[in-house]
């Protein structure tokens, strides 16, 4: 498939590897907008959150498991941190593969 995640997934496509699973991917995001940026993806193929349901759901409910033992270990759990998903073009989506943005390691003031 030819799929940007896809293929960082299966190693086509090189990435600082934060954490794997058989669940789930994170790496460092190419061009980061925090001190502390990583990229959260599924390790299958949905599109979007609009692709969601209740048969991929144990992907996103592995992703938010993970998500606060991974701000421990990126040493910004306690100041706190912040987590995006953008769907689709108004939502300013680029890669059409489910993601979340892992961010920390500064205050955001900005909405
Ligand atoms: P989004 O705009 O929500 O679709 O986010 C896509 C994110 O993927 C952006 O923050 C990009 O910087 C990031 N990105 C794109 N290509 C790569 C790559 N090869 N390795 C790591 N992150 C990437
Ligand atoms: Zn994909």
């Amino acid at each position: 498939m030819d799929c940007l995640f896809c293929k960082i997934i299966s190693g086509e496509i090189p990435s600082t590897k934060v954490y794997e699973d058989d669940m789930l991917l994170a790496f460092l995001d190419i061009n980061p907008q925090a001190p502390k940026h990583i990229v959260i993806v599924p390790k299958t193929h949905i599109q979007s959150a609009n692709e969601i349901n209740g048969t991929n759901l144990k992907y996103v409910a592995a992703i938010w498991e993970k998500i606060p033992q991974l701000a421990k270990d990126l040493s910004f759990a306690e100041n706190g941190y912040r987590v995006i998903n953008n769907c689709g073009s108004d939502g300013g989506q680029t890669v059409p593969h489910l993601h979340f943005h892992l961010l920390g390691g500064k205050q955001f003031t900005d909405f």
